[in-house]
Order: structure tokens, then sequence, then C-alpha cells
């Protein structure tokens, strides 16, 4: 069995990544295996320890830095987020298809560290349906939905560091087709193993 492929899932927050991701993640015979992130923020309500992130202090997660265990991180909206470099590499080689939920800056580090890897980019149908999506949240106080769709905007100028954008106006659709692509690359990854 070949390495499983690093694909990476960007898109602003509230653009409603999870939503989709959740269509088709369990599927048996895309042997998908979702990367938990460390971070520093707080957890919001429903979200759970080691499932959803690896809660750290910024001590823990500077600690990490240090110590070379993170395949990328960032500083987004005033907190650390980073994927632990050690459980992906060893589901890649088990043959799981590993994804990173994560944003721009990290999906950059990740194309230095790994060329081959599959980067996607939800955009959501307008800015007004992802703000009125972050505002219906109703979890953040005014100014950190203002820091959000500030990073929103100057990350959709980047989305040309993707290989492909995929828009959630319906997340049947948006789902069906992001099954495809990986269908598609899982296939090109066996094909180049063989
Ligand atoms: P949230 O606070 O809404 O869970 O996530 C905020 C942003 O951080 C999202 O765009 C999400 O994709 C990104 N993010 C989550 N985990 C990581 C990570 O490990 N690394 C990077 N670079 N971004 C991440």
């Amino acid at each position: 069995m070949p390495k499983g492929l690093l694909i990476v899932i960007s898109g602003p927050s509230g653009v409603g990544k999870g939503t989709v991701l959740k269509e088709f993640m369990d599927d048996p015979a895309l042997r998908l295996s979702y990367s938990v992130s460390m971070t520093t923020r707080q957890m919001r309500e429903g979200e759970k320890d080691g499932v959803n992130y690896h809660f750290v202090t910024r001590e823990q997660f500077e600690e990490a830095i240090k110590n070379d265990e993170l395949l990328e991180w960032t500083e987004f909206v005033g907190n650390y987020y980073g994927t632990p470099v050690k459980g992906v590499e060893e589901l890649r080689n088990e043959g799981k298809n590993v994804l990173l939920e994560i944003e721009v800056d990290g999906c950059c580090q990740v194309k230095k560290k790994c060329p081959d890897a599959l980067t996607i980019y939800i955009i959501p149908p307008t800015m007004e349906e992802l703000e009125s999506r972050i505002r219906g949240r109703k979890t953040e106080p005014e100014e950190i939905v203002q820091q959000r769709l500030a990073k929103a905007a100057k990350e959709m100028e980047r989305i040309s560091e993707y290989k492909y954008v995929v828009c959630n106006d319906d997340v049947k659709l948006a789902a069906d087709i992001i099954r495809v692509i990986i269908e598609r690359h899982i296939e090109k990854n066996e094909r180049a193993g063989a």
C-alpha cells in the first residue's frame, strides 16, 4: 500500500468546513484520518479536548515549537494553532489519507515541506453569507467577529495558493465535489505506488 496522501482543507471560519467534511469523513473507501490540531484558544461549547483540538496553554505550545514537534503552526486571532507532526507521519505510513483543516499560512508551510500535498480551499457563496454564518454562532464578542471577517477577506486574496477552490453554496454538492477530487488523487497515488 502506498504512503497516504496529505490533504489540506482551508476556508474562512464560518464557511462550514466541518459540516462539509462530515459528509464524507467516515467513508471507508477514502481511508481518511483527521489530524487533530493543537491550539491555545478556549474550548467552545460542544467541543471535546483531543477530538476537535488538543487544548493547551501558550507555554505548552511554545515548548512544542521549540522541540520541532509541529509540521506547521500559526498565530490566528490571538491564539496559536498547529499540526503535531508525529501523528501525521504515522498515519500516512499506515496508508491513511491524512486531512488537515488549517488556514492559509499553515498551508504554505505544508506545501514547502510536502510539495505533493493536495490543497483545497472552500469559499462562501458571498461575504455577506459568511458574515451571517459567523454571527449566527453567537459565541464570540464583536471584536473577534470583526477580526475573523478581516482575516477571511485577507485569506481569500491568497486562494491561488491552492490547487482546487470549491464554493460551499450547497453542503452536499460541495462535499460531492471534494469527494471526487480526493478519490481521483487516491487513484493517482495508487497508480504511482504500483
Ligand atoms: P477555529 O478557532 O474557528 O476553530 O479555527 C480558526 C482557524 O484556524 C480556521 O481557519 C482553522 O482552519 C485554522 N486552524 C485550525 N487548526 C489549525 C492548525 O493546526 N494550523 C493552522 N495553521 N491553522 C489551523
